[in-house]
């Protein structure tokens, strides 16, 4: 059992006894509902076929149709797959979406493909999948290495294959979720998870009686999540002092003018470092800033027992999927550093595909506002819910997290 799925059956089956679950219900929970394995074989532009290894793991349906997304990774196996799909029954369950989990795969390096190979294997995935998904059976999306445009392709192929009858054209189209505007996408899916994000660290803020102005910010990985996180963190009003890449980070003491700005610069020159008012700060001393918020958004184990006696930021929001090592989060939650999980600071993307998913089933189309008001409440009351019920019950973020989670699956 590979160590993802190992921690994750752990936090589960320690939530579940907490809460009163017997050994029959916790091992009926730990295990998926299905597992769907296909070898697909597509031929390469050099007129070879070669056979590629995918899975869809649909762990639990009890909430509504399963939900999770699609990656396309070397190192994709069935046990990883089910840990990510068992952590989307808990996502979905803690932001209160209508939905279950379930999480899909191809052992792939995609950057040995040409894009007429890529596009080959998407477009095979949603063929040998087509029996086993749908708008109201299992709607995947976009993970690690796979797009808008691998949804498009796997869209269109669904909708040809599929024996769909109840649907209508544009209802077909809730098959996949986190595919481009022009294809029945939602605006403001490609933000959604660092945008959600921000609403989280403003009921933070709420709570713990700081304003926004007072705010110092320091994120890891100004990838799609960290970006988006920075930039609606500097429009809250919180100073950004540090942003950083997979080559290093800037750091202003008074916060970075523009993280707009700095992006751009990065994209000009090749990296951060250089822009204007700002020095270079290294990777690890970023994780060491005495800021008031820390964001690690770009991988997992950054913050791990050889660095978490250093962290001196007052609260961290995991936005990458599990940045924090369980033994640092117990050394942070002992020094009053609150860790905020990531299965709820990263929910803001689903929550978005949810309701994607649902303009598509009612042939809606709404503006970005209105998309945000939603995603807003959606994250903040996952998050009121969450602190409520760790405060009343003397219990971390995340073990109330995974609390709430499982009762909500129960009752359903
Ligand atoms: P991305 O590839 O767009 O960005 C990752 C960023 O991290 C890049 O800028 C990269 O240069 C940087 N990086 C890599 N190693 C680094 C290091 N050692 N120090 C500092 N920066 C480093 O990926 P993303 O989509 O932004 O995803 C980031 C994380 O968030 C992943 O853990 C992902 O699983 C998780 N996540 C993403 C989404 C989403 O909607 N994209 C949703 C939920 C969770």
């Amino acid at each position: 059992m590979n160590s993802m799925l190992a921690t994750t059956q752990t936090s589960i089956s320690n939530a579940a006894r907490r809460i009163g679950w017997t050994a029959e219900q916790i091992k009926d929970f730990l295990k998926p509902t299905q597992s769907h394995y296909y070898d697909l074989t597509i031929t390469m532009d050099d007129g070879h076929e070669k056979k590629f290894k995918a899975y869809r793991i649909q762990h639990n349906n009890k909430r509504g149709p399963y939900k999770g997304g699609i990656r396309f990774h070397q190192q994709v196996d069935e046990h990883e797959v089910q840990a990510l799909a068992t952590l989307m029954t808990i996502k979905c369950a803690i932001a209160n979406l209508p939905l279950g989990g379930s999480k899909g795969g191809i052992v792939v390096d995609p950057k040995k493909l040409s894009l007429t190979e890529l596009e080959k294997l998407s477009r095979a995935w949603a063929r040998a999948f087509a029996p086993h998904i749908g708008p109201e059976i299992d709607v995947p999306a976009p993970d690690v290495n796979t797009s808008g445009q691998t949804m498009s392709w796997m869209v269109d192929e669904f909708i040809k294959v599929s024996q769909d009858l109840i649907h209508t054209p544009i209802q077909k189209h809730a098959a996949f979720t986190g595919k481009p505007i022009n294809l029945h996408g939602s605006p403001g899916r490609i933000e959604a998870t660092g945008q959600g994000g921000v609403y989280v660290l403003e009921a933070l803020l709420a709570k713990i009686g700081k304003k926004p102005a007072d705010t110092t910010v320091a994120v890891q990985g100004i990838g799609n999540v960290g970006y988006h996180f920075a930039l609606h963190a500097q429009k809250l009003g919180c100073k950004v002092v540090a942003i950083s890449d997979s080559k290093g980070g800037i750091y202003a003491a008074d916060g970075l003018k523009s993280v707009e700005h700095a992006l751009k610069h990065k994209h000009a020159s090749g990296k951060l470092e250089g822009v204007p008012g700002t020095r270079h700060i290294a990777n690890e001393h970023l994780l060491e800033l005495a800021v008031d918020i820390l964001v690690p958004a770009a991988l997992e184990n950054a913050i791990t027992v050889h660095n978490a006696p250093k962290v001196k930021a007052k609260a961290v929001i995991e936005m990458a999927n599990g940045p924090v090592s369980s033994e640092a989060e117990g050394m942070l939650t002992k020094k009053g550093i609150i860790v905020i999980p990531d299965v709820v600071a990263n929910a803001g993307g689903v929550t978005v595909s949810y309701l994607e998913w649902y303009q598509n089933m009612h042939e809606e189309t709404w503006a970005l506002e209105q998309v945000n008001v939603k995603l807003k409440k959606y994250m903040s009351d996952a998050f009121d819910a969450v602190w409520k019920y760790h405060l009343k019950h003397s219990v971390s973020l995340r073990e109330a997290t995974f609390e709430i989670a499982l009762k909500r699956v129960d009752g359903a």
